[in-house]
């Protein structure tokens, strides 16, 4: 297996959109970064106010994944963040004017087509991967959530195995949802024609309430699977769409740890506020990760 090096952009992808939650408008812009550079998140209003992925763990949330800085912050971030981490770049900025990033068609495919459109380019610096040193286990009884996570493994030629492979359930006590589940190995081609195109998903009868709670504001049939009392109001993607986007988003949630994460995952009714804690244990207990080296 030849060295896999790190990855940016060819060039700017610029992106216009409001936020699901905000209802506001939002321009993004996502730019190549030097190698090592990692992924910054930038408000414009905010020059100071840089925010470094994988340095910070994300706020307690269950509709969205927002990340915290020193003078701003950014909700929204799974969908982009799922994007980035299907093509493996490494090192970009992404530039925005708001606080919460565009949700475009509710999935991770906008991002995706523009990245492929502008370019990504290897850079002359090995990438770094990073595994835990043993299984961990994370578990929310009270919701069913179980994630546990375990190292990537030597493989015949004696190299780790520096693939995220995924045993996914989820399940909804929803008639038009039920229990969906996918056992697939995170490379680019399969998060891209399988995973990147599931959409977010609500229920109608929940709308009243998110938006009592100033939620949802952009929320529409253009960027949501809409399930309301007789059924779908828009034509799946998939059908167990929703648990492709519950996948999407634990992977865009583990992303934050800003490093390539490999080994192998089994998890069940994942969330964001579930998700996070993964990112908390990277963060707060670096001593439980490893490094790989580029002869490991
Ligand atoms: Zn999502």
């Amino acid at each position: 297996m030849s060295i896999k090096k790190q990855k940016t952009l060819q060039g700017i992808v610029s992106f216009e959109g409001i936020g699901i939650h905000s209802g506001l408008r939002v321009s993004m812009l996502v730019k190549p970064l030097a190698p090592n550079s990692g992924i910054i998140l930038r408000n414009v209003r905010f020059p100071d106010g840089d925010i470094k992925v994988g340095t910070i763990v994300p706020e307690d949330s269950s509709y969205a994944t927002i990340l915290k800085g020193a003078s701003w912050q950014l909700g929204t971030v799974e969908h982009v963040m799922a994007a980035l981490s299907a093509l493996e770049l490494d090192n970009v900025c992404v530039e925005i004017d708001g606080f919460e990033m565009p949700i475009m068609d509710g999935s991770s495919q906008p991002f995706i087509e523009k990245f492929l459109a502008v370019g990504v380019e290897e850079q002359e610096v090995p990438a770094v991967y990073v595994t835990p040193r043993r299984p961990l286990v994370f578990e929310d009884k009270l919701r069913e959530s179980f994630l546990e996570i375990m190292p990537a493994l030597a493989q015949d030629d004696g190299l780790v195995d520096r693939v995220l492979h995924v045993d996914y359930e989820a399940s909804f006590d929803h008639p038009e949802l039920g229990f969906a589940a996918i056992k697939c190995s995170m490379v680019e081609g399969f998060f891209v024609d399988n995973i990147s195109p599931a959409r977010t998903f609500g229920f109608v009868d929940q709308l009243p309430a998110l938006r009592k709670f100033g939620l949802a504001k952009g929320a529409s049939l253009e960027n949501t699977v809409v399930i309301g009392e007789s059924g779908f109001m828009n034509k799946p993607r998939f059908k167990d769409e929703f648990m492709r986007h519950k996948l999407l988003d634990l992977i865009g949630d583990l992303a934050l740890i800003g490093k390539r994460l490999c080994g192998t995952i089994v998890a069940k009714r994942t969330g964001h506020s579930f998700n996070r804690r993964v990112i908390e244990s990277y963060v707060n207990s670096p001593s439980d990760w490893v490094e790989l080296s580029s002869d490991d």
